[in-house]
């Protein structure tokens, strides 16, 4: 991970170590599976919505560092949000790491401004955020990056 900035690097190894929201909620009312087989990420995001807002969410998974490290990030950037602003979110963070945006308004999410450097990586930190948007949307089918 050389050249993503030491700051970012020991952010992401930290959120990789002792991922925040990790686990199964077990009132969920919104469930979708993500796999990036390229990588060998695998992820649940179990989600709870009142109303409109995503009340509570938990993650579960194995995979990269960068893939969970995102996926702990995305859960504390989301909770409380509803689903329109996470949405929103999502469109200023995918830029991001795909290169083609900057990072403003992404907040902490931020430290992924340098994946985009490095192509076999972004799959791993956009997995999370496609499978929350199968969660919300209600998609039943496993999301794959492929
Ligand atoms: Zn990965």
């Amino acid at each position: 991970m050389n050249g993503l900035g030491d700051l970012y690097q020991e952010m992401i190894l930290e959120h990789y170590k002792s991922p925040r929201n990790f686990g199964v909620l077990e009132s969920a009312d919104h469930v979708a599976h993500g796999d990036n087989p390229l990588c060998g990420d695998k992820i649940a995001v179990t989600v709870k919505m009142k109303g409109d807002r995503i009340e509570d969410i938990k993650f579960k998974g194995s995979g990269c560092a960068i893939s969970t490290a995102s996926a702990s990030l995305m859960t504390e950037a989301v909770k409380g949000k509803t689903k329109g602003e996470a949405e929103s979110l999502y469109e200023k963070f995918h830029p991001m790491v795909m290169g083609t945006g900057s990072a403003e308004g992404v907040g902490k999410l931020e430290v992924f401004s340098g994946v985009h450097e490095f192509p076999i990586r972004v799959k791993c930190a956009t997995l999370a955020w496609h499978t929350l948007r199968a969660a919300l949307e209600g998609n039943k089918e496993p999301v794959s990056t492929e």
